[in-house]
């Protein structure tokens, strides 16, 4: 199998197939950083709005820098895996400390910024600079185990390193790539032909971005975890995965972790139509977010009153349920801690421009169908 063959066809497909989406339409260190941070875990349609807003709020590495924790989480809100923005949000401080407000172009330079690994690397030089170095996600892992029909557990690190060395054989290639004027579009139609190239942007090696990119949206659209679409794929001469009638089997994943179902409490205090909230500490899981209490915090009287809602959420392998309850205060203060409060009370708008943990944001949403929750909120 020549890589040479495989990138034509991947290039040829990516041209007619390829999804426009925002940030192909661009070459912005910055916009493929964040792009490709977002993408991380999450799937495309998700992060299309999420990915604008947060251009809208900060179009620029500056503008991350100058932000404040509360406003880089809100714009985050429901996008999970928090780290990410928090990561996102340092680097962008470092790129402004250290390098000027310019995303840097070396790879030991960018892996030296919070949240970049090898992944996100390569992406970021690739598709923003043109150099041709691999990227392997879970899309492009899957597309290569199949291809090449690699039947050990994808996540074992000798796989790793065999996948890491195929897609750089593949991308490394794209340097030596030949002229226009070779056929590299001649599966598509004549009158296409120019529109492909316009949007496979050829110039020289800025061809890496968009091998890598062709490789990625095969396996996010054609060469799927279940039921792969292998008469569409323009790889599946070469498939060994295919020829083996091996693909339901590939690529080995391992044993997934059995979820876990996890219940949780969520209190919702009413003082004249406010609502106590506390901030999250300011390390471990979901830090620096807001949250309903657990339970009425010690010193502080309250009436508990019903049921007013119970939500489902899923993070990562745990099912949560939240059962809310209502209360009303009574008398007494929550206790401070050291100068800066964690408890505020706030009226309902208050929380639109807060970051809320997602599953006591649908806590929210559902206590307001309630009439109970109406009236406490009057
Ligand atoms: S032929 Fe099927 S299994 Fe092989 S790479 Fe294409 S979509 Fe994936």
């Amino acid at each position: 199998m020549q890589p040479r063959q495989i990138q034509k066809k991947l290039l040829s497909w990516f041209a007619r197939h390829g999804r426009d989406l925002p940030w192909r339409r661009t070459r912005d260190p910055y916009r493929i950083w964040v792009s490709e941070i977002m993408l991380q875990q999450t799937q495309v349609a998700t992060v299309v709005p999420y990915y604008r807003r947060w251009l809208r709020r900060f179009p620029s590495v500056q503008s991350l820098a100058r932000a404040n924790t509360e406003a880089v989480l809100k714009q985050w809100e429901g996008l999970g895996y928090y780290r990410r923005a928090r990561n996102l949000h340092a680097a962008a401080r470092e790129v402004v400390r250290r390098h000027g407000g310019r995303l840097p172009a070396e790879r030991a330079a960018l892996l030296a910024l919070p949240g970049i690994g090898r992944y996100t690397a390569g992406a970021i030089l690739s598709i923003a600079f043109g150099r041709p170095e691999p990227v392997v996600d879970g899309n492009v892992a899957r597309v290569l185990a199949r291809l090449f029909g690699i039947r050990q557990n994808v996540k074992s690190a000798r796989v790793q390193r065999r996948l890491w060395k195929l897609a750089g054989g593949l991308v490394g290639v794209a340097e030596g790539m030949p002229s226009k004027s070779e056929p590299v579009f001649k599966h598509v139609r004549r009158s296409d032909q120019k529109q492909a190239w316009k949007f496979v942007a050829w110039r020289g090696k800025e061809h890496p971005g968009i091998l890598n990119q062709s490789l990625m949206e095969l396996g996010a659209t054609v060469c799927t975890p279940r039921r792969p679409r292998c008469d569409a794929c323009p790889l599946h001469t070469f498939c060994v995965a295919l020829r083996r009638g091996a693909t339901a089997r590939l690529p080995n994943i391992g044993r997934r972790a059995p979820s876990r179902l996890v219940r949780q409490r969520a209190l919702l205090i009413w003082r004249d139509g406010r609502v106590l909230i506390r901030r999250r500490p300011s390390d471990g899981l979901l830090c620096g977010f807001w949250e309903f209490p657990k339970r009425k915090p010690g010193g502080m009287q309250c009436l508990n009153g019903r049921r007013v809602a119970t939500v489902r959420h899923s993070v990562m392998s745990q099912r949560i349920v939240v059962e809310a309850f209502d209360g009303h205060w009574l008398g007494g203060e929550p206790p401070r801690q050291g100068r800066r409060s964690r408890w505020r009370w706030v009226r309902p708008a208050d929380l639109e421009r807060l970051p809320l943990i997602v599953a006591h944001r649908k806590v929210l949403g559902h206590a307001y169908r309630s009439p109970s929750a109406q009236s406490s909120a009057a």
